[in-house]
């Protein structure tokens, strides 16, 4: 049987992206078949101050992230609208651009899922795509322990073990992987970076370069 055509998103602000992000992005892949994996940068994240770095400069070491790796692409369709970046919106476009029978993933922390009911017609994305949580280590899985009863419930109604269900229909699930936990944040290298200490094998090589040539997060 031939399977449906399989897309695993990970939006973030990517400020910047990290080892964290791709391993995550790469073991998903593999386990969920996907077809392709695409980065999508926030441009105005509705849930966080304004990012002190570009949208311009963070896709930029999204695109330098990924340039090695033929399965990820970069979808640049948050930078292009204006306004806040809503999860939706974004899923509708690319259901639009996709259509109805593609399987498209939304791969997210379960630190983000935590705070899913605050999002712009949350309850709706499932009609748009299937979840896939991974467990982020340290403080994030913490926060995840304080799952609101809403959300609690959601994930219930919608859970399943089996992940291949993920590729029989296009949306609609909620399942969870274990991928390799790395304590990684974007928060922590913005940290190390102000404080002049080091976050080489944190990302890519090619982003430091790139810090430095555009004098970013005060490198
Ligand atoms: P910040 O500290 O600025 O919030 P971040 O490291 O959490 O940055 P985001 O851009 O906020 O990165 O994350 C985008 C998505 O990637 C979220 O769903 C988040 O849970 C997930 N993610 C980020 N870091 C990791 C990691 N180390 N392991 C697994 N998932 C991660
Ligand atoms: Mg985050």
């Amino acid at each position: 049987m031939k399977k449906i055509p399989a897309i695993g998103i990970l939006g973030g602000t990517f400020n910047p992206i990290h080892f964290g992000h791709l391993r995550m992005a790469e073991e998903l892949s593999e386990a969920l078949n996907f077809d392709e994996v695409r980065f999508i940068p926030s441009a105005n994240p509705p849930h966080k101050p304004a990012p002190a770095v570009s949208a311009e400069h963070r896709a930029a070491m999204v695109k330098l992230a990924i340039a090695s790796n033929s399965t990820f692409k970069f979808d640049g369709r948050e930078l292009a609208r204006t306004g806040a970046s809503y999860t939706f919106d974004t899923l509708s476009s690319l259901r639009e651009e996709l259509g109805t029978h593609a399987s498209i993933t939304l791969l997210m922390g379960n630190d983000a899922f935590t705070k899913l009911n605050t999002w712009h017609r949350w309850e709706e994305l499932l009609n748009l795509c299937h979840i896939c949580l991974v467990a982020r280590p340290h403080g994030a899985s913490k926060k995840a322990e304080g799952l609101s009863k809403a959300l609690e419930s959601y994930r219930q109604a919608h859970y399943t073990e089996n992940s291949g269900d993920l590729l029989e229909q296009a949306c609609g699930c909620i399942t969870m992987q274990k991928t390799t936990s790395l304590d990684i944040s974007s928060t922590a290298i913005r940290h190390a970076l102000r404080n002049k200490h080091s976050v080489r094998y944190l990302l890519p090589d090619a982003l430091l370069e790139y810090m430095k040539l555009h004098q970013l997060y005060y490198v």
